[in-house]
């Protein structure tokens, strides 16, 4: 049986807790490695390590730092079939779509190269007489990321390649459920001529998570994950002073107006809603098509399409979906359908008995579709994350602008339509943070933030994109003046520059 430690101080080490978790392979349903959880003592040691390292990354030169991200994108090109095996073994997604998830990673990294251009400064001269301005941005210290499953790729990177391009040191606390790949990615940094001690990888669970956020060494927590515990890691790492960003749970509506191109519209529906079995935190779990007709058309399409999914296991280049990532969610997950039909929806396909033959222990799921759905149920309100679609039927334009708008999340949302004006009038009033048009899936490019709104994201700054260097760095202002402009005498009466 594989086992997973940690990686601290530049390679790995074995846990020292005596606890452990199981990675499962999705597709057989078997538990293919056990994952160290860190305690408390080690999460200590980890930022110890941290500490130490730090200062000397922090005054290596811009462009240096630079060329250890250049290197990691190489490497991470060099290894890519191996993660995406790893990372589609441990998180059930198929390859391909395993490869998207390194793909939007390295998106950031690559972003994250341009740090010598995004630290720099302001400056002005000659602010009073013979004074002159400038401003600098610092890195912060030590920093932690704390990731969900979903992405364990792309979101470590978010968090790590900004942070550690602007000079801090990194304490990535990934998923338990798939630590594989994370803990490769940190070992590529130092083959790409990080420091060690730069990239440190600690797993763990709760007890792990609780040590970063009192840790007093620890200037800025990122976390993405579940909304619950975004708010949890938002209210008790800044009650500790702390800088944190917390990105939570959605529930992404596509609204589909009376005019759109109907098959454009189903494919998309497709994609986002079933795409990696629903685990996306950017999925479409909410239909809301405008009028009687066009549900009618809507759903007309959709059932077939849903109905012929093709579910497979991860290394089936040819599947839509993969299985989900535990037992555990896939029971919840086929809970709420239940739940669904209880409340009343009507349940137009049924994926929940499907399994697949030679895998029948992997956790699949067939692709399920609701229509019917109101705001009051719990279906509605609350997310699933699994290949489940609901149809909220609209009446007009205004009604299926409110849906998202009012709906707890905000993270993504995106019409469909051939009208302008309409578009035009969605993207500025809808209450959500990503919106898409014509687009399902409206995750920015690494060069714009990426974030949601309402309980999507706790605190101000989005990730990648200039917030990310905002995020990583802190601002230092200087008023500097020479000895040929300083007047004779002391000053009582507060400096202005009249
Ligand atoms: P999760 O909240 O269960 O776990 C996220 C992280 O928090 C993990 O590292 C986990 O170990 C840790 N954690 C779990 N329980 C904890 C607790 N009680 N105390 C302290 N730490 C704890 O989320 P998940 O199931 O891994 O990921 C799926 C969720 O992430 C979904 O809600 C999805 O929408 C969300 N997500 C959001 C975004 C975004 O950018 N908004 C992106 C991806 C995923």
């Amino acid at each position: 049986m594989r086992t997973i430690g940690h990686f601290i101080g530049g390679r790995e080490v074995e846990g020292q807790s005596g606890r452990f978790g199981d990675v499962f392979t999705p597709m057989t349903g078997e538990v293919g490695a056990k994952v160290a959880l860190a305690s408390a003592a080690e999460v200590r040691a980890a930022v110890e390590n941290a500490k130490a390292a730090q200062p000397a990354w922090g005054a290596t030169n811009p462009q240096r730092r630079a060329r250890v991200m250049m290197k990691f994108l190489e490497l991470v090109q060099r290894d890519y079939d191996s993660l995406a095996e790893l990372l589609a073994q441990e998180h059930g997604k198929t390859i391909p779509d395993a490869k998207g998830d390194i793909q939007r990673g390295l998106e950031v990294v690559e972003f994250a190269c341009g740090v010598p251009h995004l630290m720099k400064g302001e400056y002005t001269e000659g602010a009073g007489t013979n004074i002159d301005v400038y401003s600098m941005r610092q890195p912060l210290g030590v920093v932690a990321g704390i990731t969900p499953f979903n992405f364990p790729a792309m979101i470590p990177m978010w968090k790590f390649a900004p942070a550690i391009a602007c000079g801090n040191a990194f304490i990535l606390k990934p998923s338990e459920r798939d630590p594989g790949v994370p803990m490769r990615l940190a070992e590529l940094m130092i083959e790409a001529g990080l420091p060690a001690g730069i990239l440190n990888v600690v797993n763990g669970d709760k007890e792990a998570v609780d040590a970063i956020l009192d840790d007093p060494d620890i200037m800025a927590v990122g976390f993405v994950g579940s909304s619950s515990i975004a708010q949890y890691i938002y209210s008790r790492g800044s009650a500790n002073g702390k800088r944190v960003q917390c990105f939570g749970g959605a529930k992404n509506h596509m609204i589909i107006m009376p005019d759109a191109d109907m098959d454009q519209a189903v494919d998309a529906l497709i994609g986002a809603g079933y795409g990696s079995a629903g685990e996306r935190c950017m999925a479409i779990s909410v239909a809301v098509p405008v009028g009687q007709a066009t549900a009618d058309r809507l759903v007309e399409k959709l059932i077939p399409r849903v109905e012929s999914l093709k579910i497979g296991p991860s290394t089936d280049p040819s599947a839509d979906y993969g299985p989900l990532v535990t037992r555990a969610h896939l029971d919840k997950v086929k809970a709420y359908v239940e739940l669904g039909v209880a409340e009343g929806a009507k349940l137009v396909v049924d994926g929940r008995n499907f399994t697949l033959q030679g895998y029948e222990n992997g956790f699949y799921m067939g692709g399920c579709l609701f229509d019917h759905v109101t705001p009051d149920m719990r279906i509605y309100k609350e997310e699933i994350f699994g290949p489940v679609l609901s149809i909220v039927r609209a009446h007009n334009y205004e009604e299926a602008l409110k849906l998202p708008s009012e709906h707890e999340y905000g993270n993504g949302v995106a019409i469909f339509t051939r009208d302008g004006d309409a578009a035009r009038d969605f993207a500025a009033k809808v209450n959500v943070g990503m919106v898409g048009v014509n687009v399902p899936i409206p995750v920015p490019i690494a060069y714009y933030t990426f974030g949601g709104w309402k309980r999507s994201g706790f605190g101000d700054l989005n990730q990648h994109g200039p917030d990310s260097i905002r995020f990583y760095t802190k601002t230092k202002t200087v008023t500097s003046r020479w000895p040929s402009g300083v007047k004779e005498g002391a000053e009582f009466v507060i400096p202005t520059m009249n």
